[in-house]
């Protein structure tokens, strides 16, 4: 299977090569020229399969120059014991009768990002191995939170490798913080910009397209890549977890072969709910994907209206890694419901980089209502959902899956849709102690991941073990940055 770019379906590539470039050069998004199928022998198949298992036989229908057996063996690296606190890596849990909560958050920087952090690095050498580079290859990586950590805790000291992460500077919580300014391995950099998320972001991006900067670095022996969600290889070992949790309730006996599901996820940047699509797609059975946003709503006016609009207030949250207003992934979305238009892409695309605004097709827009369901919870409702749910199950959720929840209630409220439905749950509430505190009427008595001990007590739920062992650990990284320096940052990095 080859892949090609969003904005020019004459370019095809290998699967290692996107795995490798992460955007193509036209600035597009890489992505597979055909979805393949699944049917009820393949999920049946998989119900009685270990989730490493799942994995490789999802990933090898589209990596057709990986082998199902170098997969299967990325799988056991990535979602071992060593890494993840559960055998099931991605388990299911029942809710009520209808309502089940997919967690996410059990790997080694407990938000779901290692879902696809522990396989890209893995992919990446394989890729380099593939083509034949010789060159070391830099990931640059701007976060909202979570994406910096769990790429960091993939790539560091993966040979071949270096991977510089820029991060806004008062935009991630203390626990996140700490987890990227501690981070051990020789090939890591970590740098605070002064901006949001959408700042660093476009910095990235930038540097990307700098055929100038690009060409130094070649010299001095480096390509760049990414690992952030543009990149195939993050939506890939995504699209594994959705299919898992449907096979995960049919050997549950919640529900029967061909039962549709509904997926609700916390969005920020579009990759997960992306994968959810895919998975739709390739023929699971999935009824309305809904799209929790938090106050910054700029995907719920866009499934319910048709237009993009980022002109709007940046807020910041208490659920940061969803604090974004240029949702990169949407580009595939719109890809594949215009019908692989490239040309109609690419100019919604230039329109947002002009304007900062699009409307798109009644076309999508039709295609979109069918598929998708958008809403949004503020602050004040994320906080009430947490204790809500807190008191109402004994269960303590974090500040993104209280998004989520609040979103699916509200959904089910209008619509009256009794479908089975998964919400996604994306990060562990460590991660967010301040604000799990205060949603649960705890006074938090310190900052910073001294506040780990306190949620602990009045929880009783147990502190994931490498988030309690931030608390030893010394700081390595002290760098800041403004937003238009991020190249120089980089040039620096890479001597
Ligand atoms: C990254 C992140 C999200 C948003 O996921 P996208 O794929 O960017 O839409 C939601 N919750 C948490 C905890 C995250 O880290």
């Amino acid at each position: 299977m080859k892949y090609y770019s969003t904005r020019d379906t004459s370019v095809r590539i290998s699967a290692a090569e996107a795995v490798k470039m992460g955007l193509s050069r036209d600035g597009g998004l890489l992505t597979p020229e055909a979805i393949p199928q699944i049917d009820e022998a393949f999920i049946n198949s998989l119900v009685d399969a270990r989730y490493q298992e799942r994995t490789a036989k999802v990933m090898a229908l589209y990596l057709t120059d990986y082998s199902e057996e170098e997969l299967l063996a990325f799988a056991e690296n990535a979602y071992g014991p060593d890494k993840f606190d559960t055998s099931a890596v991605a388990p299911v849990r029942k809710v009520d009768e209808t309502t089940h909560c997919l967690e996410l958050w059990h790997g080694p920087t407990s938000a779901f990002k290692d879902m696809a952090l522990q396989m890209l690095p893995q992919l990446l050498s394989a890729a380099l191995r593939k083509t034949g580079e010789d060159k070391t290859v830099c990931i640059l990586v701007a976060t909202s939170g979570d994406t910096g950590k769990a790429a960091m805790e993939g790539f560091a000291d993966v040979p071949q490798t270096k991977i510089m992460v820029f991060y806004p500077k008062d935009g991630v919580s203390a626990v996140q913080e700490a987890q990227m300014v501690t981070q051990e391995g020789e090939n890591v950099g970590v740098c605070a910009v002064v901006g949001n998320f959408d700042d660093a972001q476009s910095g990235v991006k930038r540097i990307f397209s700098d055929v100038e900067i690009r060409k130094t670095l070649l010299d001095r022996g480096y390509v760049l890549s990414s690992a952030n969600s543009i990149n195939w290889g993050r939506i890939l070992p995504q699209v594994v977890y959705y299919i898992s949790a449907y096979c995960d309730l049919m050997k549950s006996g919640d529900i029967t072969y061909g039962q549709k599901v509904n997926f609700c996820v916390p969005t920020g940047n579009f990759g997960d709910i992306l994968a959810a699509y895919y998975a739709k797609r390739m023929g699971l059975p999935v009824g309305k994907l809904i799209c929790a946003s938090n106050c910054n709503d700029v995907l719920t006016d866009f499934l319910r209206k048709g237009v993009y609009d980022r002109n709007r207030t940046f807020h910041t949250t208490m659920s940061p890694s969803m604090d974004i207003l240029i949702s990169s992934n949407l580009e595939r979305l719109l890809f594949d419901l215009s019908g692989e238009n490239d040309v109609e892409v690419k100019g919604y695309m230039d329109q947002l980089s002009k304007e900062g605004c699009y409307e798109v097709s009644d076309a999508i827009k039709a295609a979109l209502k069918e598929r998708y369901w958008g809403g949004y919870c503020g602050e004040e409702d994320t906080a009430k959902t947490i204790a809500a749910y807190n008191t109402k199950y004994g269960y303590l959720i974090d500040t993104h899956t209280a998004v989520a929840v609040n979103v699916m209630e509200q959904y089910r409220a209008e619509t009256g849709d009794e479908t089975t439905t998964v919400f996604v749950s994306t990060a562990s509430p460590y991660k967010f102690c301040n604000h799990v505190l205060s949603a649960i009427g705890e006074e938090p008595k310190a900052d910073g991941v001294e506040l780990l001990d306190q949620l602990h007590e009045v929880s009783g739920v147990t502190v994931p073990r490498r988030l309690a062992a931030l608390k030893g650990k010394n700081r390595r990284f002290d760098l800041t940055a403004e937003k238009q320096d991020m190249e120089k940052v980089v040039l620096d990095f890479l001597k």
